[in-house]
């Protein structure tokens, strides 16, 4: 008797047992996947990750359909991480599985297939099988794996659907696709017969057209001077000349047309920077991290906006690399990718790999494939967090930029992971060392700095000593008391504006929302209510007339007057980004002014297309979100302007005022060149309030000093870790009924800090009413016992039967 034990991509906490024959049996190693029947008549693409003699107790094995990979596509570094991930987070398995592959990896019988619009696939080269199903999907738009189950009239069609696949001629149906780069690229050489002088003399004489020779004294230019084969495209751009002409020579047999198969994203191998020239400061900076490598596994690179964290990174790989170690870097945002990547390409050349959700799973495949194998082209993967689970067997060095941004956290689906406690716990497993960056550390790393866990390295100057901006406040009550305010824009800021455009230069202006925030507000003074004992801002209810807090469920009445104040003029505010653009269009009506937000910002390069035309100088004044805060670096921005402080500070959210502090500080980076000291302009009705003055002195220490007191008051994170479970019913009573049971099962059972049920300010999501309970769990106790206590009355409150159907999921370190 011999069995697998497989893991498959639903949502399953177990794995599950498969039998196989002997010969399978000594076939097979751990990481190679295999099709599996599960359930009715449903086929997936299950992941071996063990092999023994051990019968199932509980059920009879079936037999696997076929094995799908000849050697292991993912090692066991992976199947220990994801566990850990599972556990740790509180998921299933099968969803880190589902999570972590590329979805072309995993296909199952209920996948939409369709078929690719640019294939240029001669129908000669498919097999009789690859064929049956093209044809099919010129018929019909879309296919699922099980259709073409009937049309081969066979089970075992992975295989089939993996070539067509790669043939280019399907594609998933989850898959975006614009900017196609083709696989195969058409290459050309001449024909044997002139490698003989004698003969090649005779064909040039004979050549009657100009053009034609003209090309081909090209083709031997570049065969002289390039030393490689030489594409289509490249000679026709070299030569200037048309496809036509090349056809031309084709037909006349002068030239052979080949293919050659390419890597859909491919860099160019010129290494173009000289010599990485680290300023003094950087090398000291440099010399600490190596110092602090020594000791420490994981360290922490504090350093201000524009100090050149970059180059010194970029020195680190150089380090990694030298010793044949693979290196990860990941960054919050696929966005900030093409700036990084045409940074580092230029002093690692094709040896840095991209890897992110934008890419087609073609072109993920690759990357994956190149990992896997240790590839010279992936030697330094940059990706944003998925990039944590491509096959590394070899890290020395991951290296994690903007660490401070919540985007590393994945929110939804399972596995609900944040990428950076996720690569360190991978990093240790490869003993590779982790370098955390950011010019504003979230409370959490700077504890674990503070407290010795990490180590930490600062620079307090920026490369080139330029000075850091200097900030100036505007006090909007006064602004709107004194009339001194067009729209949402004071003078002051106007003026500001006025003058950097006219001196050539550009602006930028950060406005934190898209939409319309709910909070109320008093139009006298600017307050906004407060709970009393979350240190947080009370969302309006418009429905309910009501104001809530979101974190312990207290709430209140609207209130008629300020509490503040006692003046009536209360309003629920909020501004967004549009509405700015539209403001400024008739403040400055001859300027061009673009607006970058989600809205966008959707398709594949769109981000990268603003922020080119912003380089270029061809947009005036950008107005955005916190995706201007993100590490990019522009050269002619003097002037950066955030529309509203308030509306950050005041966001229902413990980490509120923390994230104000890093968004304005990080968007203030943004201002000043090598030559002029930039400008911030922030308007906020709380000139005084504490975070705007440690935002004005650039006081990160009082910020965090600050902040992590009431971390501690409140009972937050770093000293508790929260884990939020949110409930799920149609049912509004039976949902209140439910939630109610689980939080009174849990608080009896766990000696710490349970909150809730709350009721959350979007209470009804897709039909679904929504509770969410909060479990405090002490940093200094153990972290083990409580998880499993919430997981054993989980189970049990499944096993009521009235709410079996209440949905719960689960956020381990919720963000
Ligand atoms: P940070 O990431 O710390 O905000 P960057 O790495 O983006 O800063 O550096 C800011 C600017 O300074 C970039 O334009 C970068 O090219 C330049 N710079 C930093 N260090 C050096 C260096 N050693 N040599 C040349 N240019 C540098
Ligand atoms: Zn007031
Ligand atoms: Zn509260």
């Amino acid at each position: 008797m011999h069995f697998i034990e497989v893991l498959l991509p639903l949502s399953l906490a177990k794995t599950f047992t498969y039998s196989v024959s002997e010969a399978e049996y000594n076939y097979i190693q751990k990481g190679v996947r295999v099709a599996v029947p599960f359930g009715k008549n449903k086929i997936y693409t299950a992941l071996v990750i063990d092999l023994h003699q051990i019968p199932p107790t509980l059920y009879e094995a079936k037999e696997i359909h076929q094995i799908l990979d000849e050697n292991p596509i993912v090692n066991e570094f992976q199947i220990a991480h994801w566990q850990w991930i599972a556990s740790y987070y509180m998921c299933a398995i099968g969803d880190v599985y589902r999570g972590a592959m590329p979805s072309a990896f995993i296909l199952e019988s209920e996948t939409i297939v369709s078929s690719q619009k640019e294939n240029t696939i001669e129908v000669s080269e498919l097999s009789d099988e690859e064929y049956l199903i093209y044809e099919a999907l010129q018929q019909q738009s879309s296919l699922k794996v099980q259709d073409i189950m009937a049309i081969l009239n066979k089970k075992n069609i992975f295989p089939v659907v993996q070539k067509l696949l790669h043939k280019n001629v399907l594609t998933l149906h989850e898959e975006i696709h614009e900017e196609y780069k083709p696989k195969l690229v058409r290459y050309i050489r001449l024909n044997e017969e002139y490698s003989n002088e004698n003969k090649l003399v005779s064909l040039l004489d004979s050549l009657k057209g100009a053009k034609q020779k003209e090309v081909l004294m090209h083709y031997f230019q570049l065969q002289a001077v390039e030393k490689k084969p030489i594409s289509v495209k490249h000679l026709t751009e070299t030569a200037q000349t048309s496809a036509a002409i090349i056809k031309a020579l084709i037909d006349k047999n002068i030239f052979e047309e080949y293919y050659l198969q390419h890597d859909r994203v491919n860099f160019d191998s010129n290494k173009t920077a000289s010599n990485l020239q680290l300023s003094e400061t950087q090398s000291k900076a440099y010399s600490e991290i190596i110092e602090s490598f020594n000791t420490k596994e994981v360290s922490l690179l504090h350093g201000i906006t524009s100090s050149g964290k970059t180059e010194i990174y970029t020195k680190l790989i150089e380090d990694y690399l030298a010793q044949g170690k693979q290196v990860l870097y990941l960054l919050p945002e696929i966005a900030l990718t093409t700036q990084l990547v045409s940074r580092l390409t230029q002093h690692f050349g094709n040896e840095v790999a991209v890897f992110h959700s934008k890419y087609s799973n073609n072109e993920r495949i690759e990357v994956w494939n190149q990992v896997l194998e240790k590839s010279d082209k992936a030697k330094i993967v940059i990706g944003a967090r998925s990039a944590l689970f491509l096959p590394f067997s070899n890290l020395g060095l991951v290296i994690i930029d903007e660490e401070h941004e919540p985007t590393f956290k994945q929110q939804d689906p399972a596995p609900r992971y944040h990428a950076r406690d996720a690569a360190i716990v991978l990093a240790q497993a490869q003993k590779a060392k982790v370098l955390l960056g950011s010019a504003t550390p979230s409370i959490e790393t700077y504890f674990n700095a503070q407290s010795g866990k990490f180590g930490l390295i600062s620079i307090k100057e920026r490369f080139g000593k330029a000075p850091l901006p200097e900030v100036e406040l505007v006090d909007l009550k006064e602004s709107y008391f004194k009339k001194r305010m067009k729209g949402h824009f004071s003078m002051t800021l106007i003026e500001a504006i006025a003058e950097a455009l006219s001196a050539g230069e550009q602006v930028i202006l950060f406005q934190n929302r898209r939409g319309f925030s709910p909070v109320l507000e008093c139009i006298t003074c600017g307050h906004i209510p407060q709970c009393t004992s979350c240190n947080v801002s009370l969302t309006y209810h418009k429905f309910k007339n009501q104001l809530r807090c979101h974190y312990c469920g207290y709430s209140i009445a609207k209130p008629t007057k300020c509490h503040a104040c006692s003046s009536v003029d209360i309003t629920a505010k909020g501004f967004g980004t549009e509405q700015i653009e539209l403001e400024l269009a008739e403040l400055f009506p001859t300027k061009n002014i673009k607006r970058m937000d989600q809205d966008t910002t959707r398709g594949k390069y769109s981000f990268e297309k603003l922020i080119d035309s912003f380089k270029n100088r061809e947009i005036d004044i950008l107005v955005g979100t916190q995706m201007l805060a993100k590490g990019l670096d522009f050269d002619n921005v003097t002037l950066v302007g955030i529309m509203n402080a308030d509306t950050m500070l005041y966001h229902p959210d413990f980490r509120a005022f923390e994230r104000s502090f890093q968004m304005m500080t990080q968007v203030s980076g943004r201002a000043g060149r090598a030559d002029k000291r930039g400008k911030v302009i922030i308007q906020t009705y709380n000139v005084n309030h504490n975070i705007i003055q440690q935002v004005t002195h650039n006081d990160f220490d009082s910020m965090y000093k600050e902040q992590l007191y009431e971390r501690l008051i409140y009972k937050y994170p770093p000293y508790f870790r929260l884990v939020k479970l949110t409930l799920k019913h149609k049912d509004f009573e039976k949902l209140k009924e439910g939630s109610m049971w689980l939080y009174q099962v849990l608080s009896q059972n766990l000696q710490i800090p349970v909150l809730g049920p709350e009721e959350p300010g979007i209470n009804r999501i897709r039909n679904e009413y929504i509770r969410t309970i909060m479990v405090k769990i002490p940093q200094d106790g153990a972290l083990v016992t409580p998880k499993k206590t919430i997981q054993k009355i989980l189970n049990s409150f499944e096993a009521v039967a009235q709410y079996r159907s209440i949905k719960v999921t689960l956020n381990v370190d919720y963000y």
